[in-house]
């Protein structure tokens, strides 16, 4: 750190993003990303637009808000794209909470949303999840507190039903809630459509997972016009061009290419849904997932000693040193035959251990 740095970051502890090693060849299942590469359109696209780099990008994101504002059934007024939605969700920090205002979330949840509190001076409380690692609604009830929850849930995978999301929504008429859809496009319901009714919903979806493009940095928040004009007054009082030409092209494409779209979507959950029956035949338990990981624990070896051993075999996946989570293991779900070679390996490790 240096002299200058101001002593308002002294308590901050900056985000950890994923391993991203580069020693050697790794089959990668510990950032959540895509095995699948982006749209062919949508790659077509952003080279197109690559022509035009010396102008700046659209500040109001016109072709892609419309494009999406379509695809979700939604009024362009109603859309806000960012850098990622990691962008998005810091806006909504900066935007919805205040010394008076703090900031909820689950102990056990997606960890930048602490990092945006504190990086923003903004009180928060960490809401223990129960043993089964599920919301106890009535932590959520009449809350005078901005509400950050991710649906389905990170590290675990845990979906909550739209009827219960609607419920927090309902019970907390004086707060706003922040949904963070992440993950919600491997099997859930997304809660996009409740925004009509309520005023107090925001949703953030990221095309980083489902549209394979966690390297073009593009995710949006969807809520009533209000609630969208609030995270422009943020998004124009930092960087008004904060989604650059060819990601917003890229973007448009992305949607364009509907059947590219649910074909990956429904090749990660059949993958899914081998490697945790494989995982089961080999004596581990698997949260049910709703997303593009499954959070899994074997009581013949611990979390850290399986990740470790899958490291030394190339393979990465994600371990979580905190006690609630450390018997776990996160693993992304990769191609059939990523999760296969997972599957060999995992198989080997519990044979080397006999
Ligand atoms: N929310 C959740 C729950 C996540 O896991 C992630 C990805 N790490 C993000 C948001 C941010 O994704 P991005 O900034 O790539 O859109």
């Amino acid at each position: 750190m240096s002299r200058f740095f101001s002593a308002k970051y002294n308590t901050l502890t900056p985000y950890t993003p994923g391993e991203q090693p580069r020693d050697q060849q790794y089959i990668k299942l510990n950032t959540n990303e895509s095995p699948f590469p982006p749209s062919p359109l949508a790659q077509q696209r952003a080279q197109e637009e690559a022509a035009m780099l010396q102008l700046y990008s659209d500040p109001t994101c016109v072709s892609l808000t419309s494009a999406a504002a379509k695809a979700l059934g939604v009024a362009a007024d109603e859309i806000l794209f960012s850098n990622g939605s990691d962008e998005v969700l810091n806006f909504a920090f900066m935007a919805f909470c205040d010394a008076d205002t703090p900031a909820i979330f689950p102990d056990i949840t997606y960890g930048f949303y602490k990092v945006f509190a504190q990086l923003n001076g903004i009180p928060y409380e960490q809401i223990p999840l129960k043993e089964d690692f599920t919301i106890d609604l009535r932590d959520y009830a009449a809350r005078n507190a901005t509400i950050f929850i991710a649906n389905p849930n990170a590290p675990t995978g845990l979906y909550l039903s739209l009827d219960k999301i609607e419920q927090i929504v309902k019970n907390n008429p004086c707060s706003v809630v922040v949904i963070d859809e992440a993950y919600i496009d491997f099997g859930g319901e997304s809660a996009i459509p409740l925004t009509k009714k309520y005023d107090n919903l925001l949703v953030v979806q990221t095309f980083s997972k489902s549209r394979s493009m966690a390297g073009a940095r593009l995710g949006f928040a969807v809520g009533c016009k209000n609630l969208i004009q609030d995270l422009n007054t943020i998004k124009y009082s930092t960087n008004p061009y904060n989604v650059n030409r060819m990601t917003m092209a890229a973007g448009v494409g992305a949607l364009e290419d509907v059947d590219y779209f649910r074909g990956n979507c429904r090749a990660i959950m059949d993958n899914r849904s081998w490697t945790t029956s494989e995982l089961a035949k080999l004596g581990f338990t698997t949260l049910p997932s709703l997303t593009n990981f499954v959070f899994t624990k074997n009581e013949a070896i611990s979390g850290k000693e399986f990740y470790l051993k899958l490291k030394s075999k190339g393979i990465l996946v994600r371990h979580f040193d905190i006690p609630r989570l450390t018997d776990y293991v996160r693993v992304t779900i990769g191609s059939a035959e990523q999760m296969a070679a997972f599957i060999r390996t995992t198989k080997e490790i519990l044979e080397e251990m006999k």
